[in-house]
């Protein structure tokens, strides 16, 4: 596969998290289930849920 992404599971619900156009320390949502998630770590593609 020529194109990787940085893709992880989100922690919440187990769906798909693109980081393809997140930085470390970013927020980003969850499509699938609205969760907030934080950005660790793009190598390898890590977040963690921002408790609310
Ligand atoms: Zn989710």
């Amino acid at each position: 596969m020529l194109e990787e992404r940085p893709l992880t599971a989100c922690p919440s619900c187990g769906g798909e998290i693109d980081l393809t156009y997140a930085d470390v320390g970013d927020t980003v949502i969850c499509v699938v289930c609205g969760a907030e998630l934080r950005v660790l770590s793009l190598d390898p593609p890590d977040v963690e849920e921002i408790e609310a």
